[in-house]
Parts: structure tokens; sequence; C-alpha cells
């Protein structure tokens, strides 16, 4: 059985880095012939990146001849963030670039514009994107961006919560919106002992999108997601101080619902171990959107949770 997987044509614009290496590439690879273009991209943040690319391979597992459509996928969007496991390039430096800020880019720019100078066009010829980040290498979390025009696609990646997304200023799914393309933004998923139960649900949501838009003819229709919780008034909680990050609840908790007063988890004193500052969920029902699932030290400011209350 051929799968899409086998089937992609790969592509690699190269992109101007270091003097050691000259080039980085940015590969993509395409696979079908005519019909809707839906584009994955992952790893735009270098710390965000192998779980979704995971889903997204998996995705591609499915046989050649159930494509209805075209796909193209990135795996790995920022592959030098994602070398040091950052969200940025370091070689932006000094300026650290957001390579979600810096859209349609510049091909005369620093690297990471010039990485966003050639993915753009390949976002400028998709009629739908489907954008994922998701937890990483510190945090998990549970939830999907919805966009005005593309709520059907959000809805059916079947996250435990969906939220209204901001219009980022330079981001890539804002450069998608401009040109009137359809655009999910996937944040689900990350670094813990449930990493491969979330790339699992991206798979299943993935499909289910897909599937929906006459992309991909499954044999068996996909199971309707279950209702995400619509959230209002995201937040996010940063450290007040540095220090040792505790967590007292952790990945089970995340894509759930706890109670006003429930301890999240704590910091402590890198030098001494006293304890500085104690998180507890704020709201009747507090939903817990991001955390961070591991012990850790953590600079002061460091992001540590985003919770929301249901809508
Ligand atoms: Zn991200």
């Amino acid at each position: 059985m051929n799968t899409m997987y086998d089937s992609l044509v790969w592509h690699e614009v190269q992109v101007t880095a270091h003097a050691a290496a000259k080039y980085i590439p940015l590969v993509y690879g395409e696979v079908g012939t005519e019909g809707k273009r839906i584009t994955l991209i992952a790893g735009t943040h270098g710390d965000e990146g192998p779980w979704s690319a995971l889903a997204i391979k998996a995705l591609l597992e499915n046989p050649l001849n159930q494509l209805k459509g075209r796909i193209r996928v990135i795996f790995t969007a920022n592959a030098l963030a994602a070398e040091v496991n950052a969200r940025n390039s370091w070689i932006d430096s000094p300026n650290s670039v957001d390579l979600d800020s810096c859209f349609p880019g510049n091909p005369n720019g620093s690297h990471t514009e010039r990485v966003a100078a050639a993915i753009a066009p390949l976002v400028a010829d998709s009629d739908v994107i489907l954008d994922l980040h998701g937890g990483g290498s510190w945090c998990v979390n549970a939830f999907v961006k919805r966009f005005e025009g593309s709520e059907s696609i959000a809805a059916d990646m079947g996250a435990p919560f969906i939220a209204n997304a901001p219009n980022k200023p330079g981001g890539l799914t804002t450069y998608a919106r401009s040109l009137g393309i359809q655009v999910v933004n996937v944040e689900v998923g990350g670094r813990s002992a449930a990493e491969m139960h979330w790339c699992s649900q991206i798979v299943k949501g993935l499909e289910r999108v897909l599937y929906n838009l006459g992309v991909l003819a499954l044999d068996t229709p996909p199971a309707p997601p279950e209702k995400a919780i619509d959230v209002s008034k995201t937040e996010a909680i940063r450290a007040r101080v540095g220090g040792i990050f505790v967590p007292s609840v952790r990945e089970e908790a995340v894509g759930t619902i706890v109670p006003a007063g429930t301890q999240l988890g704590k910091i402590l004193n890198l030098h001494t171990l006293e304890e500085l500052e104690v998180f507890l969920a704020p709201y009747e029902q507090t939903a817990m959107m991001l955390l961070r699932p591991e012990i850790c030290v953590v600079e002061g400011s460091a992001l540590i949770y985003v919770i929301a209350t249901p809508a």
C-alpha cells in the first residue's frame, strides 16, 4: 500500500545562514495533483516542533488513494531554533526574531525574516493552513485558537478547549487570513508522559478536518469531535520571581477544569528552597489550557500557566 508519506515530493529552499553551513534548508513535501491545497506547518517555534511533526507524519501514513486534494507539509519551519530547543533562532542575535511575528518576511532581512519570506509563498498558495504549535519541551497544552471564517475547522480538531484567536501582528495566520485563506492554530500536546496520547488526538483532529474538507476519503467517517469547552478571558500566569518550580498538578490536569483554590504548583528559592510563591486556581471553573508538568528552574516572569474560564 502506497501511503501519502511515501509519495511526498520533497522540495528545498536554501536560506542564507551562518558561515560554516552557508545555508539552512527549508524543506517541504507535497503530495496530490489536484483539488484543495492544505498546508500543514509545524515547528515555527523551535521548542514546539517534533510533537506536531510526528502527528503530521502519522496522518500521512493513510493510503495515497484516499487523498482527494493536495497536501503540503513543512515539518520543521524553524530548523535552527529546533536544534537548540529554543522558541527563536539564535542567529538573529542580538535581536531575537519570532518567526511567527515577521510574515510575510523579508528576503534581504535577518535569517528568520528570510525563512518567513521562503514560507510566505507556500502560505499564499494554499486554500487552508493548519498551523501546528502545541506545547513543547517545557509545557503541555490542550486548546485551539479559532479564527472568524474557519470556525468548523477549529471545532473539528476536537481539542478540549477552544479560544478566539487574537490578531497577532506579523503572525503566519494573520498573513494567511489577509489573503482570505482559512486557518487554524493548534496548541495541543508537548513533552509529558502523555505525549503520544496528545499526538494521537492531533492525528484524529487532522483526519477529521481533512475528511470534512473533502480532502481525505477515509474508509470510515471519523467520529464527531468531543465538544470543546469554549473559553473566554484567557490569561497567562507568570512567575513573580525566579526559582525552582514544583508542579502540584501535572499533565493529567491539562485540558481539564479544576475548582478555585486548587494548588497548581509552587516556586522555591533556588538558594534556600524557601517557598516564594504558590499558584492557586483563581476561578470557580479554572480551565487548564497550558501548564508545566515537570520540576524545573524558571526565571522570574517565566510563563507557568495559561488558564481561562468557560464562556
Ligand atoms: Zn508556538
